[in-house]
């Protein structure tokens, strides 16, 4: 089950307040994009898991890996201070959302292409350099999100 790490997006007590708010945000926006990419989550003390892969792949059309649901039971989903963007570790299986998605302003439609961008890198099956076009096809076409693919050229 993909863990969102919960406690990566609660303010800290030293924060200012301004960060506190759009932690706050973030993380509710966080919690949305996560039930409309995976669904309902199992609720523990130490954060989220969501049992099911994300709604709408299929791993032959997507050329997904054919272990991509068991890899999915790995993911980590947290915020990271040390990234801007958005990463994916393709050997951890661990989503870094940086401080740039702390902006109030960012649709969940945004949001969610790219938490599915950073998973995305995770599944395929493919070299890295084939990636991105592979990407925004998937997030357009297979999952059929509306608008621009990657809205910020996330790499
Ligand atoms: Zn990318």
């Amino acid at each position: 089950m993909a863990f969102l790490y919960i406690d990566s997006f609660v303010p800290g007590a030293s924060e200012l307040p301004g960060i506190v708010d759009d932690k706050n945000a973030l993380l509710k926006r966080m919690k949305l994009v996560m039930l409309r990419i995976s669904g309902e989550p199992v609720i523990t003390s130490y954060g989220y898991l969501y049992p099911k892969p994300p709604k709408g792949l299929s791993r032959s059309r997507d050329q997904l890996k054919s272990n991509y649901k068991k890899i999915w039971e790995d993911v980590i989903i947290a915020f990271d201070w040390d990234t801007y963007g958005a990463t994916a570790n393709t050997r951890t299986y661990e989503v870094n959302i940086g401080e740039f998605f702390l902006k109030k302003e960012i649709p969940e439609l945004d949001l969610q292409k790219v938490v599915m961008h950073e998973i995305l890198h995770i599944f395929l099956d493919m070299p890295r350099s084939m990636h991105h076009p592979q990407i925004n096809k998937i997030i357009k076409h297979s999952l059929g999100l509306k608008g621009e693919p990657n809205p910020f050229g996330t790499d």
